[in-house]
């Protein structure tokens, strides 16, 4: 998704909807705010699709204390309060029985010898942005890797990330050597689960998905082998690692992107009068594929009575050249927005689409890491839009009287389309773009939005929206393997089998457990 959700949602004109949750209004404490498991995810806590092994032993915590000292954070530690949770409040009622906060490879493969095989799930956190909490599995290992968060680019324009970085970190790191990489928009998200399910931001067309610049990662797989996967060196682990979706074949502890020089950029926010809503998704659906690989654009439709429409973006080049685009998709709309655009370097224009442009690199951070973003409560479900047009009066229908619900629709083609949809894990390189539906919960609750957001991601569907994106999880998503990975889910589930055949890391929707 682009932009910061709540900062997005309330520069959409929904601030009345936004209501400010969890971190900062518990800052007694170093962590995040906890809901008390007032407003929990119901479906969310149960753990099926348990690996392989014995429940009677529990893993012998004593023995990785004895390595990671305080870095391993038990239930009964005052750390244990905050560093269990993750950044959807609804997942507040998942307790994993350890967090171990890595520093190595050699952290990481401890932690496999001692929780593997006694039944318990075992997971990677990187940024704990998981939507279903499937970074923190209740009663299971958290392999946290977030001090392995280094960004350090070599000579030949090589960025090598440490797993645990958030992009506002690589974004920064890369932005002092003058480089850049594509990826996500909200600056916490981690940028190990965004790369392996694929990675959509606001230069994917010019520079094709994360996953697209991936050249190498090191990762520890279930056997505690630290292995490189490389075009050279376990070609299918490093097909799958590009879309596979992230937890399903290791702990990455490293990551190697081919970054590109960072030329300037234009930014732009068109906000569209209420009435106008299907004829702008109509002209947007047309336009934006077409455009040139420089211009990368998301629909956003805010739901309501009427529903409300705006276009915001990213352009590899200088207003000038921009202007006659934007003039173009205007007269197709046959409505005249107001008009933001700005010039920006990279940083800069990564911290406006992130929606915190006015605040430093520290501050954007979460507040548990002293930065000024703080958790959310929301409900977020996916489509993929075919390469034609939807009917955009049927779109916007949808969204008819949800007030407090956000289509989000950003679109790709460009650079992800110069793939074949089995050129890497990530099968949608046909699609036209994304489709998130999003919703907090705080203003309706947890029951209402979910039914709300489920109307949209189904209707959708009716019109002919079937994929759906790994990195955006959905629990109750009909046919999900179908749907995250199309045609590349027999060769995922092969790989993953052959990686982790006791099932070590499974999760709820994990790919050995897709059908
Ligand atoms: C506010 C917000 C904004 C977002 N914006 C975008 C966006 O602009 N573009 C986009 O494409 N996506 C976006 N996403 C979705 C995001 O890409 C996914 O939620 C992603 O999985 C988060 O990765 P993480 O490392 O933060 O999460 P985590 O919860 O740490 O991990 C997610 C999954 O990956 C696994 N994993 C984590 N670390 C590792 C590792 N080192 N090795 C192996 N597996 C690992 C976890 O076990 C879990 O299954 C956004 C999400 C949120 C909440």
């Amino acid at each position: 998704m682009t932009i910061d959700r709540r900062r997005l949602l309330t520069a959409l004109g929904a601030a009345g909807a936004m209501v400010m949750t969890g971190a900062r209004g518990a800052a007694a404490h170093p962590g995040p705010g906890s809901r008390g498991g007032s407003d929990l995810a119901p479906t969310l806590n149960a753990w099926p699709g348990r690996p392989r092994g014995t429940a009677a032993a529990p893993p012998d915590w004593k023995a990785l204390k004895a390595r990671l000292g305080s870095r391993l954070v038990l239930p009964g530690d005052s750390a244990y309060s905050y560093e269990r949770l993750g950044f959807n409040e609804l997942n507040d009622g998942q307790l994993p029985a350890a967090i171990a906060r890595c520093a190595s490879a050699g952290d990481v493969q401890a932690c496999l010898d001692v929780a593997r095989g006694h039944g318990i799930p075992i997971a990677a956190r990187s940024g704990g942005h998981s939507y279903l909490g499937y970074s923190i599995p209740n009663g299971g290992l958290v392999i946290d890797l977030r001090y392995l968060n280094q960004v350090r680019v070599l000579s030949d324009g090589t960025a090598l990330v440490g797993a645990g970085a958030r992009l506002i970190e690589v974004y920064a790191g890369l932005a002092q050597a003058g480089r850049l990489l594509p990826a996500g928009s909200c600056p916490t998200v981690g940028v190990a689960g965004l790369t392996q399910g694929g990675g959509i931001g606001v230069l994917t067309r010019k520079y094709g998905l994360t996953c697209d610049r991936l050249s190498s990662a090191r990762l520890v797989t279930a056997d505690s082998k630290l292995r490189l996967a490389s075009p050279d060196s376990e070609p299918q682990l490093y097909w799958a690692l590009r879309g596979g979706g992230g937890g399903n074949f290791g702990v990455v502890t490293q990551f190697a992107f081919r970054t590109e020089a960072a030329p300037p950029l234009t930014v732009f926010v068109l906000t569209f009068p209420p009435g106008s809503a299907a004829d702008t998704i109509g002209a947007w659906q047309s336009w934006a594929g077409a455009a040139p690989f420089e211009l990368w654009s998301s629909c956003q439709i805010a739901g309501g009575t009427p529903p409300t429409v705006k276009i915001v973006g990213c352009y590899v080049g200088d207003q000038k050249s921009l202007t006659p685009l934007i003039d173009q998709l205007v007269r197709a709309a046959g409505a005249q927005p107001t008009r933001l655009v700005e010039s920006k370097d990279y940083l800069d224009a990564m911290k406006f689409m992130a929606g915190c442009a006015s605040d430093t690199i520290a501050q954007c951070h979460p507040t548990w890491e002293g930065g000024t973003l703080p958790r959310a409560s929301f409900v977020a479900e996916s489509r993929m839009l075919p390469p034609a047009p939807l009917d955009a009066g049927k779109v916007a229908a949808l969204m008819v009287g949800h007030s407090g619900v956000f289509l989000l629709l950003d679109v790709l083609g460009g650079a992800v389309a110069r793939l074949a949809p089995d050129a890497t894990a990530f099968p949608h390189r046909h699609s036209l773009a994304s489709a998130q539906i999003y919703a907090d919960t705080t203003r309706a609750g947890y029951p209402a939005t979910k039914k709300a957001v489920d109307a949209i991601r189904d209707g959708l569907a009716a019109l002919g929206a079937t994929g759906a994106y790994v990195n955006y999880i959905d629990a109750t998503l009909p046919h999900w393997g179908q749907a995250y990975y199309g045609i590349n889910l027999p060769k995922l589930k092969k790989v993953a089998e052959h990686y982790d055949p006791d099932r070590v890391f499974a999760f709820p929707q994990s790919v050995v457990n897709a059908t």
